[in-house]
């Protein structure tokens, strides 16, 4: 038996559906392990027999093996943090957000979840010592919210130069979530290229509500957001850069204990983000940023504003 190393030499991937999928930026085996035999099916036009054969031998052949906790260790040693502008955030956040991760920022209209994206946009331009990890940034924007002059604005506030900020920003608009899913796969060289590290995606879930309506198309929009979180989280781990993704809250208006808001993308989102962050806002330009769900920090808040320089503390 050859050794199955990429999605090619999996037995019943012939040359012809090699190619389909990688069109489809399926050329991945952890892709294919966790996809779904009709999934599978429909995208490389074969039957759902023959894909769940492939789905299980991609399984078979990934290294599901379990690492030393030193090693894990040794891992976490290489973790970078980006700055947010305001130091309460920073320390709810232990320090900053983190690569190797997606942080997920939830709130309402307004609550500032694309004025933090412009933020880390300039932040993660910044030297080590400052909070920065001297990379670039891709920006994808499904909301037709990203403004240049925001970060001329920030980049200035701290001394940096804005138009060489500027330049380091790779904007891709996504027009529906099929183009974002595009998008984010096909960024894999720009990532290399560019020193790309720090991904954002606002919204990550705007395009799915909107393109996945009514009950039926449930299971298929959230197949698809994970199979989108999952390249993400791929990235963020290949790449060690931080992924920050945000999502709008739903009105729940049959709640009457509690908060009345939650986020949308259900399960798929809270298992996929590492570090859920649920964005209030305040009196005047205070809005309050609480820790949800952390692995290895304490629950908690922290108050910061947004000015015309940018995030700061409050
Ligand atoms: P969300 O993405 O969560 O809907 P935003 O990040 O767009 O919200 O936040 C919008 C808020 O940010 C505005 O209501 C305003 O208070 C603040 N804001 C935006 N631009 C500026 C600016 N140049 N100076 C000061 N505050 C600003
Ligand atoms: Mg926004």
């Amino acid at each position: 038996m050859t050794e199955i190393k990429s999605v090619k030499d999996l037995p019943g991937v012939g040359p012809k559906t090699a190619e389909k999928l990688e069109e489809m930026g399926m050329d991945d085996l952890m892709i294919i392990a966790t996809s779904s035999p009709s999934e599978l099916a429909a995208i490389a036009d074969i039957g759902e027999g023959v894909a769940a054969k492939i789905i299980a031998a991609a399984r078979d052949a990934l290294d599901m093996g379990f690492e030393s906790g030193l090693k894990v260790l040794e891992k976490r040693k290489k973790i970078g943090k980006i700055t947010t502008g305001s130091k309460s955030f920073d320390e709810l956040l232990g320090g900053g957000i983190e690569t190797a991760s997606i942080t997920e920022c939830y709130g309402a209209f307004g609550s500032a979840k694309t004025q933090i994206a412009h933020q880390l946009s300039v932040n993660v331009q910044l030297p080590k010592d400052q909070g920065g990890l001297e990379g670039s940034v891709l920006y994808i924007d499904t909301e037709q919210t990203f403004r240049p002059e925001r970060i001329q604005q920030m980049a200035k506030a701290i001394g940096l130069n804005s138009e060489e900020t500027l330049k380091n920003v790779y904007v891709g608009r996504a027009y529906n979530s099929d183009h974002q899913i595009l998008l984010v796969e096909k960024a894999k060289d720009l990532i290399k290229e560019k020193n790309i590290k720090l991904i954002i995606v606002d919204s990550i879930t705007a395009h799915f509500r909107a393109d996945y309506v009514g009950r039926g198309s449930l299971a298929e929009r959230q197949q698809k957001l994970n199979r989108h979180l999952h390249t993400l989280q791929k990235y963020a781990d290949t790449f060690n850069l931080a992924v920050y993704v945000t999502n709008q809250v739903m009105a729940k208006p049959d709640v009457f204990f509690g908060d009345p808001t939650e986020a949308a993308g259900g399960h798929v989102l809270h298992h996929a983000a590492t570090f859920r962050i649920y964005l209030r806002k305040s009196k005047g330009n205070k809005r309050i940023a609480r820790l949800v769900d952390s692995p290895n920090l304490p629950d908690g808040e922290a108050v910061f504003v947004v000015t015309e320089e940018g995030i700061r503390d409050a």
